[in-house]
Parts: structure tokens; sequence; C-alpha cells
């Protein structure tokens, strides 16, 4: 009999689970990948694209470069998942029937019912959304003066918020475009939840880019042009970029999945509270233990291997691995630079300058070179 497997979305977890599934599964199995966009983005580069959207070029793989001839892509919107029909539900009315599903639609953006916190920010989830940034970001450039420069806000200073006002500063400089970068963050550091060294030499890097930190003071409320703080004045903007948390995916209300906000449980197998339902990536909660894997890239890419092999298992009938995340060390850029934290078989625990900054775009490279080829990660390596 014919076995049905579909993986959901073109992330990281999903592109990598789809590598393995590809080199895992036998003849007698189809093979359905679906996502709502033709092409693997990298995600953890894409604040790159707000600095110059050429980037875009090398950091969205179309997922023919990944794909087996055998391998069957559906580009569609998700709009339902049902677990007790087995199928996957498309915006445009289409079923696809599965015996096997993975779940890896990522994250969306959380708000926490902050008033006017959706309706006045962007966000940062795709590679349409740096686009956007790129041009807000130009734009209010443009339309202010040395005298009274464009107010850029970054709200959370988390990976994507550092990183993003850290390339803002960066097009400020190429262009000596007339812009003021604030980094807005509720809790008392920046990067919360890491080792003090890391939080130190981050805030560093930003304030030498001339970042302005704004850090314990949450915000209650934005306004069209402005944002309200708990303690702090006011603060104006001309654009607000949003990354300060996230939830699960529209697409995933109402499943019938153990879950978390739309986020879906899972054990360390991966597998759901439905046997025939995985997840991983930023769309699952996935037990660890005391702490659920963190929602990074190097913890999709890592659990994609192994989901790939454990649903290959599952279809044979064979006990099922139990993954453990293993925290590498990170790598965050700030523009051209970077900093790295510890790094697994360095001596060091903190560094930056040319060796951080080269790990990070080998960090980039190798997984480009893993879905696709070295050939493409060495076209990509002077953007990363
Ligand atoms: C700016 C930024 C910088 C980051 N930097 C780092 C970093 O330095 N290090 C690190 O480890 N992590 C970093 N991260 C986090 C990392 O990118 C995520 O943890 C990672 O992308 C999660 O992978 P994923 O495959 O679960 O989700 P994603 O990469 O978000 O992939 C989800 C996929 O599902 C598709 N999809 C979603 N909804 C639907 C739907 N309804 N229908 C069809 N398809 C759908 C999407 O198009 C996408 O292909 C960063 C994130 C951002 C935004």
């Amino acid at each position: 009999m014919t076995e049905n497997v579909v993986v959901l979305g073109s992330g990281y977890a999903g592109a990598g689970a789809i590598t393995k599934l590809q080199s895992e599964l036998g003849g007698n199995v189809r093979l359905t990948w679906i996502s709502d966009v033709d092409y693997h983005l990298v995600l953890h580069e894409v604040h790159r694209v707000i600095r110059d959207p050429s980037v875009q070029s090398e950091i969205a793989i179309p997922v023919q470069d990944i794909i087996a001839p055998t391998t069957q892509f559906i580009q569609g919107e998700i709009t339902g998942l049902d677990v007790d029909e087995r199928v996957v539900e498309l915006e445009d009315g289409t079923d696809v029937d599965y015996d096997y599903v993975l779940v890896a639609l990522g994250s969306r953006t959380a708000y926490y019912g902050i008033p006017g916190l959706e309706e006045h920010s962007r966000t940062l989830k795709s590679l349409d959304d740096a686009l956007e940034i790129h041009d807000a970001v130009m734009e209010a450039s443009q339309e202010a003066t040395r005298g009274e420069p464009a107010q850029i806000v970054i709200g959370g200073a988390g990976l994507s918020g550092i990183q993003t006002a850290g390339e803002i500063a960066e097009f400020r400089d190429e262009r000596r475009a007339p812009i003021e970068i604030h980094l807005v963050e509720a809790l008392d550091e920046i990067f919360p939840g890491n080792d003090p060294e890391i939080q130190q030499a981050l805030r560093d890097l930003l304030e030498d880019a001339g970042v302005r930190i704004h850090t314990d003071d949450p915000i209650t409320e934005a306004e069209d042009g402005v944002i309200h703080f708990d303690e702090g004045d006011p603060l104006e903007f001309d654009a607000f970029v949003w990354t300060g948390g996230i939830t699960g995916r529209e697409a995933l209300d109402g499943v019938d999945l153990e879950n978390q906000h739309n986020r879906v449980e899972t054990e360390a197998t991966f597998q759901t509270s439905d046997e025939r339902v995985f997840a991983i990536g930023d769309s699952a909660i996935i037990d660890q233990g005391d702490q659920p894997a963190p929602p990074t890239a190097q913890a999709a890419w890592q659990a994609a291997d192994v989901a790939g092999e454990n649903i290959a298992r599952a279809i044979e009938g064979r006990p099922l691995m139990t993954w453990e995340h293993d925290d590498k060390g990170t790598v965050v850029s700030v523009g051209k630079k970077a900093v790295a934290h510890d790094v697994q078989m360095l001596p060091i625990d903190t560094f930056g300058g040319f060796p951080a900054k080269n790990l990070k775009k080998l960090i980039a490279a190798r997984w480009i070179a893993d879905v696709t080829s070295w050939n493409q990660a060495r076209k990509a390596w002077p953007v990363l």
C-alpha cells in the first residue's frame, strides 16, 4: 500500500525534513510538500534584505532546487488540519490526504493584547515583510532632514530585533541617511534570558552603531506614529517594527491536537497527541524536560533531520528516536559585525571581530549547502 507523507511549510523545519525524507523513504511512499511560497527562505538572514533587497536572490532558494523529481510540491495557503479525516485543508478548497503529516509552519508575531500594537507596527516574518520594512525606512529617510531625522523604532530586543536594528544602522551609514534608531525592550536587558557577557557585547556593538537602547519599560499602547510606555515618555516613530514575541499560526486555530496558542505540543520524538501528526520548528513545543526546545533556526534544523527519520520509522512500525536539542552556541549579527557566544569546541566564551563575522556567514552557507549545494552556498557567501 502506498503511504502519503505530507510536509507543511518550507522553512528550516520543512526544507530540512523534506531533504531527509527524500533520502530515507522507499518507493512505496508518496511525498508531498506544501507551502504558501515556492521558495525556502533562510529566515535567520532576512534582516539583510532591509538594508539591501538584492540579498533576496541568495536567501530565497527555489523549492525546485531542493525537491527530488518524485516529490510533489503544492503552492497554497494552508487553512486547517483535520486530524480525524486526515486531510490538510487549503484556501482554494482543496483537501490533501495524508497518512503522516509533519507540521512545520513556523510562527507568527505575538502582540500580547497590547492595544494598537498590531495595527501600527510592521512584522518581520517573511521576505515580503523585509521588503516592506526596507521601503518604509527608505521613504521615512527621504522625507527626513539632518535636523529632523526619521525615527525608526524596533520593539523587542531578541534575535530578530537586535539584528534588524543593526541592519538599519548599516543602511543609514551606507546611504548617509538621516535616521535615528531606537531599540525598545520591556525587560531589563537586551537579548533577554541569555548570558550577561553576550548581552553586554551586543549592547556595545549596537551603541557603537548609534542605536539608542531603551530597556526595562514595557510598551502599553501604540497609536498612529507614537508608542506609549509604562513609565517613560512616549516615543514618536516614522516606522515601527515589532519583533517582541511569537505565537502559533492561524492555520492551526481549532486543530484537535494538544497545543498552546496554536503551537503544537510534541514528545521528544516530535509525535503529537495524534500519532499520525508530527511537528517541529517554531510551530511546535517540543518536550525537552524542564524547558521546551527554543524557537530557533538551529533547533529547527537539528530537529528536521530526526523528524524525517522518525516518520520513516513510523511507516515501517519501528521504534522512534528521541531527540535532544544540542545548543551549539549563538552567533548574532549587528550589521556587518557579529558576536559569538558559547560556541562548541572553542576555548573562548564570547568573541567578535572577523572570526564571529565569518562564523555567522559559515552557518548560513552550511545550511544552504545542506539543502542545495556548496556551489549555491559559495554564491551566497558575499551577502551573508
Ligand atoms: C529576523 C530574524 C532573525 C533570526 N535570527 C536567528 C538567528 O540568528 N539564529 C537562529 O537560530 N534563529 C534565528 N531566527 C529564528 C529562526 O529564523 C526561526 O526559529 C526559524 O525560521 C524557525 O523555522 P521554521 O521552519 O519552524 O519556521 P519558518 O522558517 O518560519 O518557516 C515556516 C514556513 O511555513 C510557511 N507557512 C506558514 N504559514 C503557512 C500557511 N498557512 N500555509 C502555507 N505555508 C505556510 C512559511 O512560508 C514558511 O515557509 C531569526 C528569525 C528572524 C525573523
